[in-house]
Parts: structure tokens; C-alpha cells; sequence
């Protein structure tokens, strides 16, 4: 078999076999077949695109490159999620303890922010002595014995799509749906999920910028799952504004608490039961998202999914206090409000922009491997729709740096559209696909 053959193929529209599959991603995962030959092939898909058969395979393949997660030895079906990425999303956070108060096993690996959208571990470091690395034993006896585990991506998950995903990165070849679609499957499957659950985020600040957009990954990635037999549903949801109030790592954490215990902000809330219900469906728990919701709504009420996060935090080496005083989490020096300039009704919420500012107070990575700083971000005290007065305040930023502060103010500065009538009403959730 020969790399050239295999990218005149597709360039010239033609279906690839299992086997020239498996070629290409052994061999680029092995490093006998280059970076070049492999751009090529992918700018060939770009444009060519994949069946639903090539990207199964694809998906297996890449999921194969590497080590595989085995989570056979926990009882039940086990329920991934996966987020596309949002500003403000902390719905790991809500979820993964709350579906576990529930008793569904959640054995989770996270990833750290990426641009302007912030990472579950980056957060989850938030309450002091937290550990994201763990060994493969005490992940899994953890949540043998707690039902509960959230760790950093680690060891030898998937080469092929590290790789992959890097090279698509500097050739302008991200967008090929197909590509994103195994790429995230992959990761997945590698990690042991029996059945997942997709959250796939469109709008201003998401990576999927158009609903069509959206549905079309979604599809793909639900095809996918039932090509490879892992029961697969994915949730469309709106990322035009933040979701809830905060934004950056302890602030998020706060927000997070607060849904946990029934007392979050409506959006936040919402989506969590909507994502933790049918992740109850796909285990096998409930028979309805009815049920599931009203399971779910009733252990937030009765302190358990809280109380679930604090074993989960104290099995972890950090501090369970943190979780009952959220004040003790850290906390940034200066707070400064943003107020409205005029009268009239809050029409947007540029989510890229307070994702962009919030990166620029030190809550994300501005450059590989830098640190940054858990108390800074922004939390709005407005949403799109809500009425507001001249001289109301809008957001407060809270930062340690006045320099960055006021770096953050330039991003934020066109950040909310305020108008004399209120905007058309959007909806939270866009689609379910299954
Ligand atoms: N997220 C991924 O994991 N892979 C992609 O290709 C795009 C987003």
C-alpha cells in the first residue's frame, strides 16, 4: 500500500477501505508516513469529505493508536460527556457529581482551557491540594468506592489525533467535519465510554459559529457512535453568551456549588438537567428524562450532589472545607463594575469577548504551559433580555493586576449590545440529536 495512492484517492472523491485506513493511521502515528503526505490527505477530505463507514473506521483507528481505557471492571454502563467548548462552561463541574449522587459511575478525563474557553481541570484546581494526575488504579478505585472521579487527560490516549489534531491545526484543515467529529469520538472511546453524551455549543462564542454548522457535527458524531456500538446523543446549545454568570476558574467553581445545591442561575441549571437526565437515560438508570430531571432536581434539593463533590474533592487530596465555604476558594484583589451607559435592554453578550478578557486577566493560557492565575475573571449581573437602568452595573471584573485590568476593559468594551427593545427570545437548546 503506498501514502500517494491513498491521497489521489480521495482527492479524486473515491470511498477509502478499512485497511487504507488503518494504514494511514498507523503509519502516521509511527512516523513512516510524514507530515506532508498526511496535510495532503486532509485537505483531500476537507474538500471530499468521508462516509459515515470511512469515519467509523477512522474514529477505531485513532482510538486504537494509543492506550484504551478499561472500565470494564466498574459496574453499570459508563456515561461520558463532552463538551465543544464555551465560555463559562462548567457544566462538568455541575454534572459529573451530580449524575454520581445519582448512581451512575462517572470515571471523567478532563481537559484544560484552549483559547478563549476555559478547561474542567484548570478549574477543578480551584480548591488547594486538588490532584489531576492519578494512576489508572486509584482513578478507578475511587470511583469504585465514591462513584466519582475527574482527572487530567493522561498517558498514551490516542497519539494519533495529538498528532493530527496539530498538524490540522497549521494547514487550515480543522473544519473538515469528518475530522472533528473522530477526532473527538476517538478521545472518547479510548477513554472507556459505553454510551456519550455530546454537548455541542453553537454561536459567537463557540467553534461551531451556525446552527447547520452544528447539526452537521452532531449528526456525524452521533452516526459514529452507533457505527462503533457506543450509544451516542448529542444536545445543540447556545453559546451567544456566557452560560450562567461566571467566567474564570473559581468564580466558575463558586456558580458551580451554588447549581449543585439548586441555587444557580436559570440557564445553568437548565442545561445541567437536560445533559444529567438523559446521561440517567443512557445508563439505564431512568426510563424518561422526565424522570431523570426530576430525580436529578430532587438530589440537588436534598444537599447530596453537593455532598458528592466533597468526597470527590477530598479523595482527590483537596479540601472538602472549600466546598461548604466557597469563600475560602481564591479570591482576586480588585473588583471593578462595568456599568451600563444608557437605559434599555440587554440585546448581546459578546461571549468571545469576556472569554477573550478573561483570558487576558490571567484566567486562561496566553502561551503553552503558563501559569494562571485561579481567582481572576468576570461575572455579569445581566443577561441577554434583561432591562437596565444608566449607571447599573453590568459585569465586575475581578482581577489581581491593574494593568490587566484595564487590557480586560478594552476587550470587554463592546462586549453588551444595549437597545430600546428588548431582543427576540433564543432558546437554551437548539436540537437534540439521537
Ligand atoms: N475538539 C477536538 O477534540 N478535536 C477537534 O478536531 C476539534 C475540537
Amino acid at each position: 500500500m503506498r501514502m500517494v495512492d491513498i491521497i489521489a484517492k480521495k482527492r479524486d472523491g473515491g470511498e477509502l477501505s478499512t485497511e487504507e485506513i488503518r494504514f494511514l493511521v498507523t503509519g502516521y502515528t509511527e512516523g513512516s508516513i510524514p507530515d506532508y503526505q498526511m496535510s495532503a490527505w486532509a485537505m483531500a477530505v476537507l474538500f471530499r469529505g468521508m462516509t459515515a463507514r470511512e469515519t467509523g473506521d477512522l474514529t477505531l483507528a485513532m482510538a486504537g493508536s494509543g492506550e484504551q481505557l478499561d472500565l470494564s471492571s466498574l459496574p453499570g454502563v459508563k456515561v461520558d460527556k463532552h463538551s465543544t467548548g464555551g465560555v463559562g462552561d462548567k457544566i462538568t463541574l455541575v454534572v459529573a457529581p451530580l449524575v454520581a449522587a445519582a448512581g451512575i459511575p462517572v470515571a471523567k478525563m478532563s481537559g484544560r482551557g484552549l483559547g478563549y474557553s476555559g478547561g474542567t481541570i484548570d478549574k477543578l484546581e480551584s480548591f488547594t491540594g486538588y490532584q489531576v494526575e492519578r494512576s489508572r488504579e486509584q482513578f478507578l478505585q475511587q470511583v469504585r468506592d465514591i462513584g466519582v472521579s475527574v482527572i487530567g487527560q493522561s498517558g498514551n490516549l490516542t497519539p494519533a489525533d495529538k498528532k493530527l489534531y496539530a498538524l490540522r491545526d497549521v494547514t487550515a484543515t480543522v473544519e473538515a467535519v469528518p475530522l472533528i467529529a473522530s477526532s473527538i469520538m476517538s478521545k472518547k472511546i479510548a477513554a472507556g465510554a459505553d454510551a456519550i453524551l455530546l454537548d455541542v455549543k453553537v454561536g459567537k462564542g463557540a467553534f461551531m459559529k451556525s446552527l447547520e454548522q452544528a447539526e452537521t457535527l452532531a449528526r456525524a458524531m452521533v452516526e459514529i457512535g452507533s457505527q462503533v456500538g457506543r450509544k451516542t446523543v448529542a444536545v445543540i446549545s447556545d453559546m451567544n453568551q456566557p452560560l450562567g454568570f461566571a467566567v474564570g476558574n473559581a468564580l466558575e467553581v463558586k456558580e458551580a456549588i451554588a447549581t449543585l445545591a439548586g441555587k444557580g442561575p436559570e440557564d445553568l441549571t437548565e442545561l445541567a438537567l437536560a445533559i444529567g437526565s438523559r446521561m440517567l437515560v443512557l445508563g439505564g438508570l431512568v426510563s424518561s428524562v422526565d424522570e431523570g430531571r426530576e430525580k436529578l432536581a430532587e438530589i440537588m434539593a436534598s444537599g447530596k450532589a453537593v455532598d458528592k463533590l466533597a468526597e470527590m474533592v477530598e479523595a482527590q487530596g483537596g479540601v472538602k472545607d472549600e466546598v461548604y465555604s466557597p469563600e475560602k476558594l481564591p479570591q482576586a484583589q480588585i473588583l471593578h463594575a462595568i456599568l451600563a451607559k444608557e437605559d434599555g435592554y440587554v440585546n448581546e453578550i459578546d461571549a468571545e469577548a469576556i472569554g477573550h478578557a478573561s483570558v487576558v486577566l490571567g484566567a486562561g493560557r496566553q502561551t503553552k504551559d503558563m501559569p494562571i492565575d485561579l481567582a481572576v475573571g468576570i461575572v455579569l449581573h445581566k443577561k441577554r433580555g434583561d432591562q437596565v437602568s444608566a449607571g447599573e452595573p453590568l459585569a465586575t471584573i475581578h482581577a489581581n493586576q491593574e494593568t490587566l485590568l484595564g487590557s480586560a476593559l478594552e476587550a470587554m468594551q463592546d462586549a453588551f449590545l444595549i437597545a430600546q427593545q428588548p431582543p427576540a427570545e433564543q432558546a437554551l437548546i437548539y436540537k437534540i440529536v439521537e
